[in-house]
């Protein structure tokens, strides 16, 4: 009999957001697979586990996808019942379908357990609602980044008039300006760039569509961060109403 995999969100870095379900699963693990950026303080629900870091903070040099598929597999075939942690929600840009599908070929099964998405968390620390009745109509999360070394279309996704929320942008700054400005954003347009969304040393950073190089290069913006980008960005509305809920 063959174990299970949980492939599970461990939040943005705040253990606080960890959902019930995590916790439950993580409390069943005997093998519990950890990715950087996720923060250790979530394994206090899985004390008695068997912790593997699979990330390049935990020394190795960012373990290759096939060894942790293969070793995923060999406890699960062992009967171990395994967890895999991986940052923020395990579907968004975090591989958790590729994994599962891999899982299923060879007849183990897997459970995906959602977590709370960076961009979502960053955006309601900084006081930003992500849609907004009268501006923002829906929210696009892009990655800037991929294998293939591929952008995205930018002009086109400048077109949709909906929130942009950029995960892994920070070294591509200005493909990013240059394509949305290409696609018709406004110069004005505000972006918030939010590093370490959730965690105690989160910081935050207001700038513009025209200003967003140099603003960053001035707050010397360090991965892992995501950009926010749109006219929610520049609306009050929510930090007025979370500035009053930290001064009652
Ligand atoms: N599955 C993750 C994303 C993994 S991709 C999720 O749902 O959040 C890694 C990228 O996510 C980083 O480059 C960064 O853009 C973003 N990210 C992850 N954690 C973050 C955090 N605490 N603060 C800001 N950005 C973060």
């Amino acid at each position: 009999m063959s174990g299970k995999v949980w492939l599970i969100g461990a939040g943005p870095g705040d253990p606080e957001l960890l959902t019930l379900k995590a916790v439950r699963a993580l409390g069943e693990a005997e093998v519990v697979m950890i990715d950087d950026l996720v923060n250790p303080a979530v394994l206090e629900h899985c004390p008695t586990a068997r912790v593997i870091r699979v990330g390049k903070r935990g020394g190795c040099r960012s373990t290759p996808q096939a060894f942790i598929h293969r070793l995923m597999l060999r406890y699960a075939r062992q009967g171990r019942c395994v967890a895999r942690l991986k940052g923020g929600d395990p579907c968004i840009f975090g591989r958790a379908g590729e994994e599962a599908e891999w899982l299923a070929a060879r007849g183990v099964s897997s459970e995906i357990v959602n977590g709370i998405t960076a961009g979502l968390a960053g955006a309601t620390a900084c006081g930003i609602s992500l849609t907004l009745r009268g501006v923002a109509r829906g929210v696009t999360l892009v990655t800037a980044h991929t294998q293939d070394d591929s952008a995205p279309n930018w002009p086109a996704l400048a077109a949709t008039g909906t929130t942009l929320v950029v995960y892994m942008g920070v070294a591509r700054l200005a493909e990013i300006q240059q394509g949305l400005l290409d696609g018709g954003l406004a110069l004005t347009t505000p972006v918030a760039m939010i590093e370490n969304a959730s965690l105690p040393s989160q910081r935050e950073c207001r700038s513009t569509l025209q200003d967003l190089q140099v603003d960053a290069a001035l707050f010397q913006l360090r991965s892992p961060a995501i950009l926010v980008i749109g006219e929610v960005v520049g609306q009050a509305a929510l930090q007025q109403a979370l500035s009053f809920a930290a001064q009652a």
